[in-house]
């Protein structure tokens, strides 16, 4: 039985993560700031987990905590995870999901080297290190030009789970795209349709104010992208692995998809666009060719692209 360590445990993808792994009787103990505790219907069963209340820039109180916890897998999920967010807090950002990577990278090495055993680092990096891509569909070997602070410190985080493995540590950097579920919180695109799809429906709103609609992205179903994370920690020999579907859909292609599914043939009569939402740099286009992940960790997506989002839209009809 492993020891699992997850930082943003709070998180969409850290409940999923913690859900999978103690299904499998593994240990899990995760990291999160007091108002991250999953709530609401659609919440993590966190019950099982070993939950530590801190902060991922209190370098000093991660590493004792790493001590303390001797975990054979570390998975870093904590951070500032939304785009828009990263234009508001561009230096918490940076602390949070670029040089708390560090301290975090160093306390594993140290463990590593202490208990003399494999200690796996799994880094989820995002598409958005990307942001203006050389190359469509993104692979691993794609040169890392993002737009925004977020995908600037995601890009210098990724670099250092490279530097990291070129000292011995098992350090593995999974390149996540956009990845979706009941549990995304309203402040992605995603979660906004749905629920304004299912408010519209029921009759309690009529309108949806939007930004771009014609940016494309790689959507697909978090709860595999927690999978591809377990997959990676445990691989043989560590790496960089782009997770994504393959397959890349406009958020107006989204909200038609959501509006179909919940029962709203046209839905241009509620859409609206309000430069308010408009991001002032937005990546056009933004793919992934999984075929590593595919190859070398067994993984492949199973959810696809109108069932992610009928999922989401039956979630938020009730
Ligand atoms: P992220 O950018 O990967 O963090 O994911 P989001 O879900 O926030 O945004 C995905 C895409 O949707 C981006 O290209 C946004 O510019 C676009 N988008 C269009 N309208 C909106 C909106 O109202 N809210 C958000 N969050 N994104 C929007």
């Amino acid at each position: 039985m492993a020891t699992a360590f997850i930082t943003g445990i709070g998180g969409q993808d850290g409940g999923y993560l913690a859900e999978a792994l103690l299904a499998d009787g593994h240990q899990v103990h995760g990291l999160l700031r007091e108002q991250d505790r999953p709530s609401g219907p659609d919440a993590a069963d966190l019950t099982g987990a070993h939950l530590h209340v801190g902060d991922l820039t209190d370098q000093a109180g991660l590493a004792a905590l790493l001590t303390e916890v001797e975990p054979d897998e570390i998975y870093n999920l904590g951070g500032i995870s939304s785009v828009a967010q990263s234009w508001a807090q561009p230096l918490a950002t940076g602390e949070v999901s670029g040089l708390a990577v560090a301290g975090l990278l160093q306390s594993a090495l140290e463990l590593a080297d202490r208990l003399g055993r494999r200690v796996a680092v799994l880094q989820a990096a995002s598409a958005e290190i990307f942001g203006d891509p050389a190359a469509s569909p993104q692979d691993e070997d794609t040169p890392l030009r993002p737009l925004n602070p977020y995908g600037a410190a995601k890009a210098y985080a990724h670099h250092l789970v490279g530097v990291y493995r070129g000292r011995g540590l098992a350090a593995s950097s999974v390149i996540l795209y956009n990845h979706e579920s009941p549990r995304r919180p309203a402040a992605f695109v995603t979660r906004k349709i749905t629920r304004a799809a299912a408010e519209i429906a029921r009759g309690q709103a009529n309108e949806l104010a939007l930004g771009n609609l014609a940016a494309r992205r790689d959507w697909g179903w978090a709860p595999d992208y927690a999978d591809a994370m377990i997959r990676a920690a445990r691989a043989e020999q560590p790496g960089d692995y782009v997770i994504a579907t393959g397959e890349a859909h406009s958020v107006a292609e989204f909200v038609a998809a959501a509006f179909a599914a919940a029962g709203i043939a046209d839905w241009r009569r509620y859409v609206r666009v309000d430069p308010a939402f408009v991001r002032p740099v937005d990546a056009v286009e933004l793919v992934g060719n999984p075929a590593k992940a595919r190859a070398e960790l067994g993984w492949a997506p199973t959810v696809r692209f109108d069932e992610v989002v009928a999922r989401m839209v039956r979630a938020d009809l009730g």
